[in-house]
């Protein structure tokens, strides 16, 4: 069956003579695997599209049982040029793609990553954050910041945040193992989660990504 699709390329692996194996993230199957045959070959049409971090169009033979499906042809819709171009951009947008590699089984976070990538394009970095936390949310943990675990009661000023928990306590009903958030940092926690851009401080970087880490696995710790 010949299928049309569009993908964000977030890994490519030299295969063979000739070659490249791609990663691509699409809406209809998330990550899937292409082969461009030919595609390292002077002249190749595929050369130029075939590049991590392009927003590409692609025809493929699909074969629902091969593990790798085969590009008849392929050409770019965008190619973000700064993000390849800048070493910091290039950090931040190789750290998006790698949570993609590991949770993009289905296909609903590329409009979160189409969009944070054309940010980051643009030259805004914090933006990792922004899709950092959202992604978390789509994947099903949301850390919880509006109401104390344990006793439900809306958290006003500061808490404690318990990653295990899976979110704040209050002073009350806190015991041990966690990290104490003031009012503020845990109103930015609650500004990104609803989308809104910012800036965090290192404390709360880490924060976020020990709770990814106990959360979705060892691999997030290669982040950044
Ligand atoms: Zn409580």
């Amino acid at each position: 069956m010949i299928k049309r699709l569009k993908g964000i390329v977030i890994g490519k692996i030299e295969y063979q003579e000739s070659s490249k194996i791609l990663k691509v993230y699409t809406k209809e199957y998330g990550n899937i695997s292409i082969i461009g045959k030919g595609a390292r070959r002077q002249g190749s049409i595929l050369s130029a599209p075939l590049e991590v971090f392009n927003y590409i169009s692609f025809v493929i033979y699909y074969k629902f049982e091969r593990e790798i499906q085969t590009v008849k042809e392929a050409s770019i819709i965008e190619h973000f040029e700064n993000i390849k171009s800048s070493p910091e951009l290039y950090k931040t947008g190789t750290a998006m793609l790698h949570i993609i590699k590991h949770i993009g089984k289905t296909g609903e976070y590329f409009s979160l990553l189409l969009n944070s990538l054309r940010k980051l394009n643009e030259g805004n970095t914090d933006i990792f954050w922004r899709f950092y936390v959202l992604s978390l949310s789509i994947a099903g943990y949301k850390p919880a910041l509006d109401r104390c675990r344990h006793c439900k009661r809306e958290v006003k000023e500061g808490g404690y945040f318990v990653i295990s928990e899976g979110g704040i306590l209050c002073k009350d009903c806190y015991t041990n193992g966690g990290l104490y958030l003031e009012k503020d940092e845990i109103q930015q926690l609650r500004a990104l989660q609803k989308g809104k851009i910012l800036k965090l401080n290192k404390k709360e970087k880490n924060l976020l990504l020990n709770f990814g880490r106990y959360h979705l696995g060892e691999w997030v710790s290669h982040i950044k």
